[in-house]
């Protein structure tokens, strides 16, 4: 299972309020979101790995590496129009 993989490799440095925030993605969409990241090596989409998430501006930065040819990637998610998780 790559749900199990994906545990297993966990190493998130995510900051506080970047984690905070990717809880409030649902497991779906954030599936679709690592599975869909652009990359400029790839000139498509392709999965992100090995991310880490920062919070800017109210989304959650992800920053990752492309697992098809290794190039860094950025995605940025919009979480900002979420409700806060507890505020
Ligand atoms: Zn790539």
């Amino acid at each position: 299972m790559r749900l199990a993989r994906i545990r297993a490799v966990r190493k998130r440095p995510f900051t506080l309020q970047a984690e905070l925030l990717w809880h409030t993605v649902p497991a779906s969409a954030k599936e679709q979101i690592l599975k869909n990241v652009f990359c400029g090596g790839c000139k498509g989409s392709a999965e992100m790995i090995d991310y880490s998430g920062t919070e800017k501006n109210g989304d959650v930065v992800l920053e990752g590496v492309c697992a098809k040819c290794g190039r860094r990637v950025v995605r940025v998610v919009e979480t900002s129009e979420a409700p806060p998780p507890n505020n």
